[in-house]
């Protein structure tokens, strides 16, 4: 089954991802993730995009779609794939149809979350992720900010570069920042999701809830 997951930042894409690649087998193929380890490893990509990336702003189209094209003809993703955070614009969205016609492939299911813009600062000013772990977590959920080992595996430091903590808060994550890229999506996202509606069943799904709510919403709606 291959589905796209659409939606503001914030609004659970990452969280309600892991479920839908547990229930169809499918491979997570995130594109923030993938620029934020090439930002994380130094390599060339990285530097290309960090900026852009920490200003809330959007990588090129060329870009991206060389990136999904790539990562779509690897091995791991013939067994159906979950996109999440691609296509972000209309010319993506345009470029994803041309390119999964040319491979013989279709979406099953574009998944479109939503939550009011004021909830999803709320979960955004206090998203924190555990560089030992990678798990993503809503501080303000632990008690105090200044929570220093990390509540999933306990670690204090980042593995790789001692000194350095192992929670760490998003730099896209400020309050400024988040609201750019909430106009970001209204703007440029929302077109992408109505050219995919044009060829592949869309569902819009409600946000709001707990993460086991939003999971059954989409569970019934995948079937
Ligand atoms: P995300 O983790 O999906 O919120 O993505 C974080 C950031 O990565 C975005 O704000 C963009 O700067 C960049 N990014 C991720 N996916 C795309 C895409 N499909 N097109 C352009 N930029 C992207």
């Amino acid at each position: 089954m291959n589905v796209v997951i659409m939606g503001p930042p914030g609004v659970g894409k990452g969280t309600q991802s892991h479920g839908i690649v547990n229930m169809k087998g499918t491979v997570h193929i995130s594109t923030g993730d993938i620029l934020r380890m090439a930002i994380r490893s130094g390599s060339e990509l990285g530097l290309k995009v960090q900026t852009v990336m920490n200003a809330g702003d959007l990588v090129s189209d060329e870009l991206m779609m060389d990136l999904v094209r790539d990562r779509l003809s690897q091995d791991d993703a013939k067994k159906g794939w979950l996109l999440d955070g691609f296509p972000r614009t209309a010319v993506q969205a345009g470029g994803f149809i041309s390119l999964l016609d040319e491979i013989g492939q279709k979406v099953d299911a574009v998944l479109v979350l939503n939550a009011p813009a004021e909830e999803i600062v709320r979960r955004l000013e206090g998203r924190v992720t555990c560089r030992a772990c990678n798990e993503v977590m809503n501080l303000k959920g632990f008690g105090p900010v200044e929570v220093k080992f990390c509540p999933f595996c306990g670690s204090a430091e980042d593995p790789q570069r001692p000194g350095k903590s192992a929670l760490y808060q998003r730099a896209d994550d400020k309050e400024e920042t988040i609201r750019h890229r909430l106009t970001v999506f209204r703007k440029k996202t929302l077109p992408a999701a109505w050219a995919l509606e044009e060829r592949y069943p869309l569902c819009e799904i409600d946000g709001l809830g707990t993460p086991e709510q939003v999971a059954a919403r989409i569970a019934a709606a995948l079937g």
